[in-house]
């Protein structure tokens, strides 16, 4: 249906305008009867729907109405697969016609910047590039139903300790690079309805109320059409919040922020112009969500359960599997042990905390799967409510171990150990756990390891392994992937999208986080996970894109379309991928670009492309990628854009950011010259490295060594010494090292001559 907003808008009064930027309760928005605007309801997400139909909180403690819970975002990520990921949104889109929801409030974009942030299971990487393809892909399938989405948490929002009041402080290039990045793709290539601010500030202003990434960011460079809503409760100053490009305030602000916006235009502090615009912005996504709105639309909750198992299966992690101890026969004894098998941790604590349609019982799934042939007994092993040693539970958990073929041991973190609102302090498992392993150890060596838990963890035990699978918090349907790709009815194909280090303190996060205070310094700038960890050369547990499969994959013919390129062009990235094992299986394919010389600090490698193909045994498919300026280029704040240096840059394609198969190199020339104006503290080598600057610097240094005689007999001598000497030398050291054979108005007008060059 067509209509004139801002008409509609014209005929609000100022009251009416100011009432409709904030909530009408928890989850509604404010609607005009007369003019027949609508309230409509926006619920959390992002991997299910906490549709609160009684009491409302924002986190997750209260009922809401049954949902399919899928991986949370963690897990999610390490299937690579856009199109799965899709596939969950129009899902999750479909559950919000049915339960007549406008908006679901996700996906979460935000980076891991270090593993001990307590809501990482909402988040997708450490990665800027996989985490906005991912965000990207889940906001397309879920706005394909008609439903909104709303990309969280805009922006730097990497921890929950002080998250309502910290400062994060980051240098502009690590901002564009990586935190922002990762929403860039995101609104770009997804337009999500709207955008949720986040509590923290960001370099000194609260992300509620930062113009520059309100509204010079997002609104103008980026081109979001839809509003912008506060996290529930963020906002700092309602007023400031509307002029810096926050539309609307939620919840409800209980009239308050309403007064306050009403005052301020009729004292000319806010122009009537900027609240209408806002007003519009919110109009329009109301009604598009009207014009969308299925009525009696139902959805198929065991198609969605199906899914989820799907997903979960494609979303697992194999760490480890030596001598092929996996997949497990049908058949033998097989001891299931922890109590995760029998109450799986499958989601996180807070807002996004859901109410499942179902629940596959993780022990009740191995048993049907392992089938008639099979023994398998349980043993609780840990109580999940303490750390504490339980003795008799362990006796248990050895006798039954003992005497078993083989030993599934399921371990990770309880819910009280992460969640929304907190951040870990370490990375280890519960201690009676970390007692189990060695007790289960001592009596039995054909140990396999199910890990649940939403963020890294350090496996000081892994020795003691044959195998391990991280099964990450896999949704309502984790028992029946794990039991699938524990008997081999699946083969494993995530890979991870965050490095696992060894040990925490290895993190590049570590000394500044969570920061002093109210303020958290983001120092290690652009290298943040294995930008890091491949830079530094650290090794670490599990490296970014690390996953094992049941079967083997081959690499050839690497191949560019060019090896000669400018800024403007796109260059086709092609690789052959074969399955060399006996089962069929899926790959993911990574790319990477390496800058060879770069005049600024770049990590060693980024990832700029990657694909997920499914290959039968034998089959062999031709991927390509293709790259294109942003691939190559980094953020130079002086341009304020994103720049590349013209030279030779290596493509790196592999199986893990630490598997890197083989590489090409292209060479990039850049359309855009950046030329500094030269002064008399202008060194010769920068003018040496600028083709026509050097012509005239050449001249210079000629006339220079005829007119000192020691300076020539140097550079006849040793002349690589003084090369090297003369690059860091600034023009103004010419007068005096030249003893009077250059004078300084001669430099001067040197100078000037260059500062023509264009
Ligand atoms: C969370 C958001 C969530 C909102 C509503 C906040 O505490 O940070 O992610 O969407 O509550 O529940």
């Amino acid at each position: 249906m067509t209509r004139n907003i801002k008409q509609i808008v014209s005929q609000l009064t100022l009251e009416e305008k100011a009432g409709l930027c904030s909530g009408l309760n928890f989850w509604h928005t404010k609607g005009v009867e007369r003019l027949g605007i609508p309230s409509v309801m926006v619920t959390d997400g992002p991997h299910g729907l906490r549709k609160q139909s009684g009491s409302s909180d924002h986190l997750g403690l209260l009922d809401s109405v049954p949902a399919t819970c899928f991986p949370s975002a963690a897990g999610l990520a390490c299937s690579w697969d856009v199109q799965l990921v899709s596939e969950v949104g129009v899902a999750l889109g479909e559950e919000c016609q049915a339960e007549d929801v406008a908006v679901l409030l996700g996906p979460g974009a935000n980076i891991k910047r270090s593993p001990l942030c307590g809501r990482n299971f909402e988040y997708f990487s450490e990665d800027p590039y996989l985490s906005s393809e991912m965000a990207a892909a889940h906001i397309n399938g879920v706005q394909s139903q008609g439903i909104g989405t709303s990309l969280k948490h805009f922006a730097v929002n990497n921890q929950e300790h002080r998250r309502m009041t910290t400062d994060a402080v980051v240098d502009e290039r690590t901002l564009r690079e990586i935190y922002l990045a990762s929403f860039e793709g995101a609104v770009i290539k997804g337009q999500p309805w709207t955008v949720m601010s986040s509590y923290n500030q960001v370099n000194g202003a609260f992300a509620s109320e930062n113009s520059r990434l309100l509204t010079e960011i997002l609104k103008e460079e980026w081109g979001h059409e839809g509003f912008v809503v506060s996290d529930w409760g963020a906002v700092n100053e309602r007023v400031a919040g509307l002029a810096a490009g926050l539309e609307l305030e939620m919840p409800s602000s209980n009239g308050s922020g309403d007064r306050k916006i009403v005052e301020a235009v009729q004292n000319g502090k806010l122009s009537e112009e900027t609240l209408s615009n806002a007003v519009e912005r919110i109009l329009t996504v109301v009604f598009k969500a009207v014009d969308n709105k299925k009525e009696n639309a139902v959805y198929d909750a065991d198609a969605h359960h199906q899914l989820a198992t799907k997903v979960a299966a494609e979303s697992m992690v194999l760490l480890k599997n030596e001598q092929a101890i996996l997949p497990l026969p049908k058949s033998g004894s097989i001891a299931v042990i922890g109590a995760f098998a029998n109450a799986p941790r499958y989601q996180g604590g807070g807002s996004s905390h859901i109410k499942p349609t179902k629940l596959d019982n993780t022990l009740a799934e191995i048993t049907r799967t392992a089938g008639a042939a099979a023994q398998v007994s349980y043993a609780q092993g840990y109580r999940l409510d303490n750390d504490d040693q339980d003795e008799q539970l362990l006796q248990e958990a050895k006798d039954k171990a003992g005497t078993a073929d083989v030993v599934v041991l399921f371990i990770g973190l309880p819910d009280r150990y992460e969640s929304e609102g907190y951040d870990r302090q370490h990375l280890n498992i519960p201690g009676n756990q970390l007692a189990l392993i060695e007790a289960v150890a001592e009596v039995q060596s054909n140990l396999v390891v199910v890990l649940s838990n939403g963020s890294p963890i350090v496996m000081p035990w892994l020795g003691k392994a044959k195998a391990v699978l991280e099964g990450y918090l896999g949704g309502q349907a984790v028992g029946g992937a794990i039991a699938a790709l524990l008997f081999g009815d699946a083969n494993p194909s995530g890979k991870l999208a965050e490095t696992f280090p060894v040990k925490l303190s290895d993190n590049p996060s570590f000394l500044n986080f969570p920061g002093e205070g109210d303020k958290v310094e983001y120092k290690e700038g652009v290298f943040v996970g294995y930008r890091y960890y491949d830079t530094k050369e650290i090794e670490p547990l599990f490296p970014f894109g690390y996953g094992l499969s049941y079967t083997t994959f081959a690499y050839r013919n690497l191949k560019v379309c060019q090896t000669e390129l400018t800024d403007q062009d796109t260059v086709t990235v092609s690789v052959d991928v074969r399955n060399t094992g006996t089962v069929a299986g899926k790959e993911i394919i990574q790319l990477y670009v390496r800058d060879s010389i770069s005049t600024v600090n770049r990590p060693s490698k980024e990832l700029k492309g990657f694909a997920k193909v499914e290959l039968q045994p034998g089959e062999e498919q031709t991927v390509t990628f293709e790259l294109g300026k942003r691939a190559f280029a980094y953020y130079n704040v002086d341009l304020k854009d994103w720049h590349v240096e013209t030279g030779e840059f290596e493509i790196l394609v592999g199986a893990s950011s630490r598997d890197i198969v083989d590489s090409v190199s292209v060479n990039v020339i850049s359309t855009v010259s950046i030329r500094k104006p030269v002064t008399l503290n202008t060194t010769f080598g920068d003018l040496l490295g600028d083709p026509e600057r050097a012509i005239i610097a050449n001249g210079m240094l000629q006339k220079f060594s005829e007119g000192s005689g020691m300076m020539s007999s140097l550079m006849e001598d040793a002349p690589e010494m003084m090369t090297a000497m003369l690059n860091f030398m600034p023009l103004r050291a010419l007068a005096m090292f030249s003893q009077g054979s250059i004078s300084e108005e001669a430099i001067e007008g040197i100078i000037a001559q260059m500062n023509e060059v264009k």
